[in-house]
């Protein structure tokens, strides 16, 4: 008898595969990144292959096969219907999908991750356009931070001073910040309300991005602090 089990999926990526199939990579509660097949899923009367698209949650049926595992099943939840109607936020969940398609190994369960990015989708759903960003941000640093990649944001890498007062910058090589005193031209400035803000959205427990705004006018220096540290740490450049 085939081995079968039950997890729900956020759908990150879907490719053709072979003749009639697609393959479908998808992070799960239970198992982490997963590669799927969905067989038949080109033929036109295919009914799974509409509830696995990217940004799509559903819970599947899993058939274990030899060399791949199977999708004998599925449901599904949420469809992303604001998301698609709108390019800004579409730009932004298929950059999260893809860090995530990206960054994170194969069959490591890991439900914080499951459900910031549950949380990410939702928020982007609901929320406005101009938020778009923000939330792909946040969702960015907490996931970082999830593996392991968490900034030093207390002291200087380099003195060890704390860095809460006067001018601070951000060294991605080195993964935190560094005072006036130790900065060099290659690294960036990170104004101190702007470390205040990384701080409560990296470590305020939980996997829910918090509601706060960065603060005003420091958006293109999180920008260019985000994209060098995700580039140094995770090998992806993006944006
Ligand atoms: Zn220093």
């Amino acid at each position: 008898m085939e081995e079968t089990y039950l997890t729900k999926i956020i759908v990150l990526s879907k490719e053709v595969y072979r003749e009639a199939d697609a393959r479908v990579s998808a992070y799960s509660l239970d198992r982490g990144r997963m590669n799927l097949v969905v067989r038949g899923a080109l033929k036109p009367a295919s009914k799974l292959s509409g509830h696995l698209e990217p940004l799509n949650e559903a819970e599947v049926m899993v058939i274990r096969g030899r060399r791949f595992d199977y999708v004998g099943g599925a449901r599904n939840f949420l469809a992303g219907r604001f998301i698609r109607t709108s390019l800004e936020k579409t730009r932004r969940a298929w950059t999260a999908l893809y860090l995530l398609d990206r960054a994170v190994a194969r069959e490591e369960p890991d439900r914080e991750i499951y459900f910031l990015l549950k949380d990410f989708l939702s928020r982007l759903e609901k929320g406005a356009v101009a938020e778009a960003d923000f939330w792909l941000n946040a969702f960015i640093w907490k996931l970082s931070a999830r593996l392991g990649f968490t900034p030093e944001l207390e002291v200087c890498l380099q003195c060890g001073r704390n860095v809460r007062a006067g001018k601070v910058f951000f060294r991605p090589a080195a993964g935190g910040l560094v005072c006036a005193a130790c900065h060099t031209p290659a690294d960036l400035a990170c104004p101190t309300p702007l470390a205040a803000w990384l701080k409560e959205i990296i470590f305020r427990p939980g996997q829910e991005i918090n509601y706060a705004l960065p603060p005003d006018g420091f958006f293109p220096a999180l920008q260019k602090i985000n994209r060098a540290f995700i580039k140094h740490h995770l090998a992806i450049d993006f944006f």
